[in-house]
């Protein structure tokens, strides 16, 4: 820390993202990305649009934009897109958080809303989950902060809302945003996007990041009322116009086109995650019912950490929470059905070296 640096950050702990290691070629399971790389015609639209980027890209995202009201039945005005996900849920925190308006999110989902929370001076209402890992709804219900937060489904426990549980957060407090973050929800979870038409306090944010192969590319969106997309496009103007770069706008497009290939992809994913559930059930671990595209999974004798420790000294990362409630728990991404054997093989030989 400089001593330049403003006193309202001296106590901020930034997010750490999982690694992206560069020493040796891992078996990536700690960051939920997409096992499967973008098709050809994504690349190829991408790479075209390498060609024009002496000019700005369109601020507005036009033409993904009329794609994506298309796929989901609203206007193109009800959406808005982000330098991923993360930039929708930072644009949201500083529309409706402040130091007079709270937002309040369960204690254990993801990692990056009490960072938003704390650099932008928001306070907290932190719900903690219940004991078996699942929200604490009747917490939510006029919960009577600026914004809620819920992950649905939720990270790292892989766990889903039903969505009249959403409607009911919604109507329960209507004097508050609720926004859902829906990362993970192609991979069997319910869209809230469907609710959107009666409930006009909500906001549903997705990414191409897990589903469709583009976290490198960097794209997400908020879909919501045109007064809220409203609100969300006056923190971007006055932060960042030209937030998606001309390639990523063109690969989402693409990727768009080949919807039905992303979504033959997630269910490949569903069918490996109970493969995967299955076997380390065998092996003694204690899973939740993930409906996402990671499992949420402790092992026999709760040491994750020296687990976590073995599996990347055999070339494997998984995601290892520090956290009181989660510390006997990895998160372990769901990739290829060979890179899952592989892991299965290697927690059979970190077992029996034991
Ligand atoms: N929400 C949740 C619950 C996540 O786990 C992630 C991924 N780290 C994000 C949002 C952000 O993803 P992205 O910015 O890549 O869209």
């Amino acid at each position: 820390m400089s001593n330049f640096l403003h006193g309202r950050h001296a106590s901020l702990k930034a997010y750490v993202p999982g690694e992206q290691p560069t020493d040796q070629q891992y078996i990536k399971l700690n960051t939920n990305e997409s096992p499967y790389p973008p098709l050809p015609e994504v690349v190829a639209a991408a790479t075209a649009e390498a060609a024009n980027c002496h000019l700005y890209s369109d601020p507005k995202g036009t033409v993904l934009r009329r794609r994506l009201a298309a796929r989901y039945g609203v206007k193109p005005e009800q959406i808005i897109l982000g330098n991923g996900s993360d930039e929708i849920l930072s644009f949201a925190f500083q529309a409706y958080g402040g130091p007079d308006a709270p937002v309040a999110f369960p204690d254990i989902s993801y990692g990056f809303y009490p960072v938003y929370a704390d650099l932008y001076g928001i306070p907290k209402v932190i719900v903690p989950l219940k004991d078996d890992f699942t929200v604490d709804t009747e917490a939510f219900m006029g919960v009577d902060t600026a914004m809620v937060v819920i992950a649905n489904p939720n990270a790292p426990t892989g766990l889903a809302l039903p969505l009249e549980v959403i409607a009911h957060i919604c109507e329960s407090n209507p004097g508050s945003v609720v926004l859902i973050d829906e990362a993970y929800v192609d991979f069997g979870g319910e869209s809230a996007v469907s609710l959107l038409a009666g409930h006009p306090n909500l906001l549903v944010v997705q990414t191409f990041s897990k589903s469709r192969s583009l976290a490198g590319g960097r794209l997400g969106y908020g879909i919501a009322s045109t007064e809220i997309i409203a609100d969300l496009n006056r923190i971007k103007y006055s932060t960042n116009p030209y937030n998606i770069n001309r390639m990523t706008l063109a690969a989402g497009a693409a990727t768009l086109d080949r919807d039905e290939v992303c979504t033959a992809r997630c269910a490949e994913i569903a069918q490996t995650r109970a493969y995967t559930a299955e076997a380390l059930r065998a092996l003694g671990f204690t899973l939740t019912d993930s409906v996402a595209n990671f499992l949420f999974a402790r092992p026999a004798d709760g040491n994750a950490e020296g687990m976590y420790a073995a599996l990347r000294e055999r070339g494997i990362l998984v995601r290892y929470f520090s956290g009181e409630r989660v510390r006997e728990y990895l998160r372990i991404t769901v990739g290829t059905r060979a890179q899952m054997d592989a892991l299965l093989t290697a927690i059979r030989e970190i077992e029996h070296a034991n």
